[in-house]
């Protein structure tokens, strides 16, 4: 039987997502219908508000302008992670930090690493990436005639989530002629051989699809509560449960930051997400070493805000992801599939390969999806491995030991047996292209040499010859000039953003 009607519960950006990439492939389909259902009564997440460069694939091929999405979302430029504090304050000093850019930390295109190790003092790690200087002087990774989606470095966005999903659900309903209706589930119908057979809404309607995609946010209305895939969890490795999430409005002529900020305390860390009118900040912690109280004078210590005066949104998070994505007629995306702490802002990263992964890969017909149910499955539990390993990294590689949180995520915490072995390799060479075999590492040698090095771990020093050490010495060299020279060429990112409003409203018709 051909499928004809797709039905997305969910209309949070996991659900949007979904329907956006399942338009761009399906909607030339006059026969295909697919259909949004969001519950007026249960509320969208609310954060998720930093992403990683795969975005601007996916939004540039949904045929949203970036001019609309900088616009509509009050959109700034992220070029990188700064993680401050993760390391000891005695070693390394009182606000230490490092960056994980998203440009390789290789000097004009060079591995200059194992001339590095045996020279850390020449430069600092984060250096060797061209997105230092743009990160710490706050500037533009576009120059004014960057053409849409290309900078003069890599780089993601900070946006506000819910201005997001309206952007992606107009884009949706315009574009791809997607059904939007607002009924709440209350029972998921199985047929009898288990795949999902059709809806039963709280209105008293009933509706039946060919194939379903449960994005019902962590609820998991399908896979979770009705179908009962097993949750894999990860809390055991990932300590971090709870999160306080804050809006905070900045001036209009503050700098913006193009990074995520990722500071570090006793038992957790926290976010701080520029955008052009506010920041999204959050205060991650493990419940089990922080109490509710102490997370909140935290938090207000970290803004000088009086505790009073705070009423932040109170977020429990479990780690762990569905051992499925691909049920007979059903898949799994975004809450509802996995989550893993927003670290390296993961989850809307792995919601949007998946959801394109599954709407290259709808078969035409019903009888056909169990084919290819099985390889998105193991695809889907592997991406999920490497991204807890690579969320892991940061915490277990650290040398603080200041409190029991920082005691147990470095000497009583498990991990998975390839970081453990890939970590015992790194002792005694650099990470290199060859370790990381599988095209679905999500992140491989570049993230893991800004994280480790990031983090000075101690990788032997190769003995390297005259000519490679002075080569990588005059490469890197040339590079701090170069990097320097680029960044001090750039706009700072508040002018940048202002003067592009500006033209918009000069220019575009009303
Ligand atoms: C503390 C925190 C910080 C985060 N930060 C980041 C980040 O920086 N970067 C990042 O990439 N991701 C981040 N995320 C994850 C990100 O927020 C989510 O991946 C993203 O918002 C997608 O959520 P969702 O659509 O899966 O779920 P939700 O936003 O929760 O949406 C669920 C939808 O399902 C609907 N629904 C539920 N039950 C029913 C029902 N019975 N009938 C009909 N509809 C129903 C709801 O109405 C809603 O529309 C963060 C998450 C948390 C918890």
């Amino acid at each position: 039987m051909k499928i004809k009607r797709i039905a997305i519960v969910g209309g949070g950006n996991a659900g949007w997502l979904a329907a956006n990439h399942l338009g761009v492939e399906l909607s030339r389909d006059p026969e295909i219908e697919i259909t949004v259902i969001e519950s007026k009564d249960i509320p969208v997440i609310g954060v998720g508000e930093a992403t990683v460069p795969l975005i601007r694939t996916s939004v540039q091929s949904f045929g949203i302008s970036e001019v609309d999405l900088l616009l509509h979302c009050d959109a700034t430029f992220k070029t990188a992670i700064k993680f401050a504090n993760w390391m000891s304050t005695e070693k390394y000093g009182k606000d230490n930090f490092y960056y994980h850019t998203f440009d390789a930390p290789f000097p004009n295109g060079y591995d200059v690493n194992n001339y590095w190790l045996g020279n850390r003092e020449e430069a600092y790690y984060s250096k060797l990436s061209p997105a230092y200087y743009i990160a710490e002087w706050n500037r533009s990774p576009k120059r004014t005639d960057s053409p849409p989606f290309k900078g003069m470095v890599n780089y993601a966005y900070h946006f506000d989530a819910a201005k997001f999903t309206t952007l992606l659900a107009a884009n949706a309903k315009k574009r791809f002629n997607v059904r939007h209706i607002y009924e709440t589930v209350k029972e998921v119908i199985l047929q009898d051989d288990g795949s999902v057979k059709g809806f039963e809404y709280d209105s008293g309607e009933y509706e039946e699809f060919d194939f379903y995609v449960d994005c019902s946010g962590f609820a998991s209305l399908i896979f979770g509560k009705t179908l009962k895939v097993p949750f894999v969890s990860k809390n055991d490795i990932i300590l971090t449960d709870t999160a306080l999430a804050l809006q905070v409005p900045t001036a209009p002529d503050e700098d913006i930051f193009p990074y995520t900020k990722a500071t570090a305390h006793e038992a957790g860390w926290l976010w701080d997400i520029p955008l052009t009118t506010r920041r999204g900040t959050g205060f991650v912690y493990s419940s089990n070493h922080m109490s509710d109280d102490d997370a909140l004078k935290g938090f207000s210590k970290y803004h000088g805000i009086d505790i009073e005066k705070m009423n932040p949104h109170k977020i429990p998070m479990r780690a762990g992801y569905r051992e499925k994505i691909w049920v007979k007629n059903c898949v799994s995306l975004g809450l509802a599939n996995g989550f893993v702490e927003p670290l390296e802002s993961t989850s809307l990263f792995v919601t949007d390969f998946c959801a394109g992964m599954i709407a290259k890969k709808l078969p035409l017909n019903t009888e056909e999806l169990h084919l290819f149910a099985k390889p998105c499955n193991e695809i889907t539990t592997h991406i999920w491995e490497r991204v807890f390993d690579f969320i892991q990294l940061h915490y277990c590689i650290s040398d603080r030991r200041d409190t029991q949180f920082w005691r147990d995520v470095t000497e009583n915490v498990e991990m998975s047996s390839l970081l453990k072995e890939r970590l015992e390799m790194w002792k005694y060479s650099v990470p290199q292209r060859v370790d990381f075999p599988s095209t679905f590492d999500f992140f491989h040698t570049e993230s893991y040499l800004s994280v480790i090095y990031g983090m000075d771990y101690p990788t032997r020093a190769p003995s390297v010859n005259d000519m490679v050490g002075n080569f990588s010495k005059q490469k890197i060299a040339e590079h701090l000039v170069n990097s320097k020279k680029l960044a001090d060429s750039l706009m700072p990112q508040r002018k940048w953003l202002t003067e592009l409003k500006e033209y918009v409203a000069k220019n575009r018709p009303s």
